[in-house]
């Protein structure tokens, strides 16, 4: 699936009409999570004919005029959220479970429609929302060309309201696949405080220096919010300036996450990350931490984009004691946040404390492909056809006895 966005350009009535579209699509998702919280509702299809129960309500007349398909896609968005919920229950994930909540007003929202409720222009740079907020026509701004798609092709269309306009999304059906050599290179990646990530090669590749500015602008636009007086004009020009910063941020540590996320994919046949909850990462109050993690999840997100593009596996794996084991001889080598090198007192190995994880990232992310094949490949029966003659000894070594050489 891609997905093309551009920016619509209209006038104000027609903006407070998207407006009204998108407050619709989430009143429709709020009263179905208020359903399912009264029992009403109890599966994926109640939800979808629950949106007609709302539509032909005479009290709510503004559901009726948002487009059908529209308000099925805003139920779908509701019945994830509590999908989402059940799954984390049934998985009994530590703490929170996620239990779906109301949506309230933000800035930030979007309104879904599917394939009725909007139309192309023949020259495809204008878009007509057709259904009962009549908001018009709107031309489209964007470096994208949507001529090279057919019209079936478009399954979604999402408008979204942000700080500084309103854009469209296209989502386009098409898969996309690229030739790429075969470099004979894998790499494991560990993420660190002092970079981005350090290789294991032993290469790092350090935070960009903007995400310091960035960091820096936010604080700063933040204390000037937080002075000025609640409810007045001030407050509201001063949170508009914020969410644009915010926006500036996030486009800028997109940018570089692809980039260097395309790289890493093109350079190499296999890649090993750390599978680093988001869950973790979300709840991170410290700024500069929160920051080089939402970068970090971007990337990680576009490595796993660009792996399926290019046919380069991306293997996420437990990071439980990456940067504690020894890569050289496996044991285990208890060490501070503040210890930067690796040296092992069993077998004399010494390398940056980074690296070290990232080797056993690699490590790992092999043990599991190896078995995960294995499974799939071996039926459970006791015949083993690679029965040695002689018997093996299981020791802790065989474990981890890949030296360095042999990961190449
Ligand atoms: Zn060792």
């Amino acid at each position: 699936m891609l997905v093309y966005e551009m920016k619509l350009e209209g006038n104000k009535h027609q903006y407070e009409q998207l407006d009204q579209a998108i407050r619709t699509g989430r009143f429709i998702r709020n009263s179905i999570i208020r359903a399912w919280q009264d029992r009403i509702i109890k599966s994926r299809n109640d939800a979808y004919k629950y949106c007609k129960t709302l539509a032909d309500n005479a009290e709510f007349p503004w559901a009726k005029q948002l487009n059908s398909q529209a308000r099925q896609a805003h139920a779908e968005r509701a019945w994830a959220s509590i999908e989402r919920f059940y799954r984390n229950c049934i998985a009994k994930i530590p703490g929170k479970k996620g239990y779906p909540k109301f949506k309230k007003y933000q800035v930030r929202a979007s309104v879904e429609y599917k394939n009725t409720g909007w139309k192309l222009s023949d020259d495809r740079r204008y878009l007509t929302l057709t259904d009962g907020f009549k908001s018009g026509t709107f031309k489209l701004w964007g470096s994208r060309n949507l001529h090279y798609y057919q019209l079936s092709q478009i399954k979604r269309i999402r408008i979204i309201r942000r700080h500084d306009g309103y854009y469209a999304q296209f989502l386009i059906d098409h898969s996309l696949t690229e030739n790429k050599l075969l470099t004979g290179k894998q790499i494991g990646l560990d993420v660190g405080l002092n970079h981005f990530y350090t290789d294991s090669e032993g290469n790092k590749v350090d935070n960009p220096r903007f995400l310091r500015q960035d960091e820096r602008k936010i604080q700063k636009l933040q204390r000037r919010l937080s002075k000025k007086q609640k409810g007045s004009k001030n407050r509201i020009k001063a949170k508009n300036r914020l969410g644009r910063a915010h926006l500036k941020v996030s486009r800028r540590r997109n940018d570089w996450a692809c980039k260097l996320a395309q790289r890493v994919i093109q350079s190499n046949d296999l890649v090993a990350i750390e599978n680093l909850r988001v869950r973790n990462i979300v709840k991170n109050h410290c700024l500069a931490k929160s920051i080089s993690d939402a970068a970090w999840y971007r990337f990680r997100t576009w490595l796993e984009y660009f792996g399926v593009l290019y046919g380069v596996p991306v293997i996420a794996v437990n990071p439980k004691y990456t940067s504690q084991d020894c890569s050289n001889c496996g044991a285990r080598v208890v060490k501070t946040l503040s210890t930067r090198t690796h040296k092992c007192p069993h077998c004399g190995f010494v390398a940056d404390r980074d690296e070290n994880a990232a080797i056993n990232i690699l490590a790992e992310a092999l043990r599991e492909l190896a078995t995960t094949l294995g499974h799939r490949e071996s039926n459970a029966s006791g015949e083993n056809p690679l029965c040695l003659e002689s018997e093996t000894k299981p020791s802790k070594g065989t474990r981890t006895k890949r030296t360095r050489k042999s990961q190449q």
